[in-house]
């Protein structure tokens, strides 16, 4: 299979239909009307263009349809533009920023920094605003970010009675999204995704999910029915013949009932699989927390000869000892660290240092949120030794990887540089 086949097999990525869209606020009225003018040319639809906060809190306040990206200065003769990003940060439509501006280059990492605290996506930076022609070419490749046309995935949190529904209709589903080898690019195992389906047939997400569930104690039963289907999946592929693992992500608070761990175990034979096919994703808060407990749960589950992996690494402040006394067989690098991890060098220090920590203990270290090549060849280069993320393939539904899986030559997806 070439490149750009495997590479365009993701459902997601596929260029939006409506025309991208932007605002631009820039201090000196030339230099934002060259902006707008090379972006126009290059085929955005540019409605708006201000010299000033005050002036763009107005258009936020007025207009109906924000744009994909903002295209704006730091410092304005009525403020910076810094307040401004936090408070586009609320807006659940809120545009992908574009900082053009001379400040240092650290102010604009700080910049960078608050629109990722603020939940904003962040489409790029020109260090001189005066180039146009530049601005136009950085945004070239942006894409509006999926999703950001229905706000149905901004719903309201579910309620116990809705959440109940969709575990008795059976409403549950693991999605799957591919674990890649890096040095054979092989598919070797997938990543189980909680997906949940309300009345109307609208996708749930983990995040309105899984809280609601946590806490109307339903947890245990949702991740045993994403476990079960996960293991019915391995089976078929082994009995394919396709050598494909899965992880399945579960809470601490359910490792610790002792009925959930006989109950996994239970799911996971009852398709007559060996428990080794399967990896438990604990999140590394979870794995930091109360010492005994969670000693005693890790112990249990390699016991049952489930492996286990650390997830979210590098997103608490972990002990090194404990890290190293948990029985553990994978690292899994939490994804901000990864994306633009080529562009970063903050980010690549990171991913270097829990790659090395994880290699020295004898651990797969795997890098979440792989989404560009650039982002694969940096983890390659760093040492991890698999990747996850949209790059191959977004979590799509179970009959949809078996589809993938088949189609694929020896299971591998590209011969990457
Ligand atoms: P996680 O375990 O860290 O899962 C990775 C999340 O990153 C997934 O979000 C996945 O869709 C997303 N992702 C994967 N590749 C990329 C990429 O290249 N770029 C970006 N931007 N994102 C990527 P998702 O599916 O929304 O899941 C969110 C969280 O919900 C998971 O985080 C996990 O902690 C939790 N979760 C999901 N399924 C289950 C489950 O069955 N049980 C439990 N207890 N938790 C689950
Ligand atoms: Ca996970």
């Amino acid at each position: 299979m070439r490149e750009a086949e495997a590479f365009t097999l993701l459902p997601d990525r596929q260029p939006a239909q409506d025309v991208r869209s932007a605002w631009i606020a820039i201090e000196d009225p030339v230099q934002a009307g060259f902006i707008a003018q090379a972006l126009r040319a290059t085929g955005w639809h540019v409605p708006r263009v201000v010299h000033g906060c005050t002036q763009l809190r107005e258009l936020l306040r007025t207009e109906r349809r924000l744009p994909h990206v903002l295209v704006t200065g730091l410092r304005f003769q009525d403020g910076d533009a810094l307040r401004l990003i936090r408070e586009l940060g609320m807006f659940p439509d809120a545009p992908a920023v574009f900082l053009a501006s001379h400040q240092q280059r650290a102010v604009l990492k700080a910049a960078q920094a608050l629109a990722d605290v603020c939940g904003m996506r962040f489409a790029g930076v020109c260090e001189q605003p005066a180039d146009a022609t530049g601005v136009a070419a950085r945004l070239a490749n942006f894409l509006p970010a999926p999703g950001r046309a229905r706000p149905a995935t901004v719903l309201a949190p579910l309620d116990r009675e809705q959440v109940c529904a969709i575990v008795a209709r059976e409403g549950l589903f693991p999605w799957l999204q591919p674990k890649v080898r890096l040095d054979t690019m092989e598919v070797v195992g997938v990543e189980a995704l909680m997906r949940g389906f309300d009345e109307a047939g609208r996708l749930v997400t983990p995040d309105r999910l899984i809280p609601v569930l946590t806490q109307h104690g339903l947890l245990d039963e949702a991740t045993l029915r994403v476990a079960r289907q996960t293991a019915e999946f391995v089976a078929t592929c082994l009995g394919e013949g396709m050598a494909v693992s899965a992880s399945v992500n579960v809470s601490m608070t359910s490792l610790a009932r002792l009925e959930f761990c006989r109950q996994l175990e239970e799911t996971v034979g009852h398709v007559g699989l060996d428990p080794s096919w399967i990896t438990l994703e604990i999140t590394e808060s979870d794995a930091m927390s109360d010492v005994v407990q969670v000693v005693e749960n890790a112990a249990r589950i390699r016991m049952l000869g489930f492996n286990l992996a650390i997830d979210d690494f590098g997103t608490a402040y972990s002990s090194l000892a404990q890290l190293a006394r948990l029985p553990f067989s994978e690292l899994k690098i939490e994804r901000a660290f990864v994306t633009g991890s080529q562009h970063d060098a903050g980010k690549r220090a990171i991913v270097a240092a829990c790659t090395m920590l994880g290699n020295s203990l004898g651990l797969q270290v795997v890098a979440e949120g792989v989404e560009t090549l650039e982002d694969l060849d940096c983890v390659r280069r760093l040492g991890c030794t698999h990747m996850q993320g949209y790059l191959v393939s977004r979590p799509i539904p179970v009959g949809r990887t078996l589809d993938w899986l088949r189609s694929l030559d020896e299971l591998q997806v590209s011969p990457t540089s």
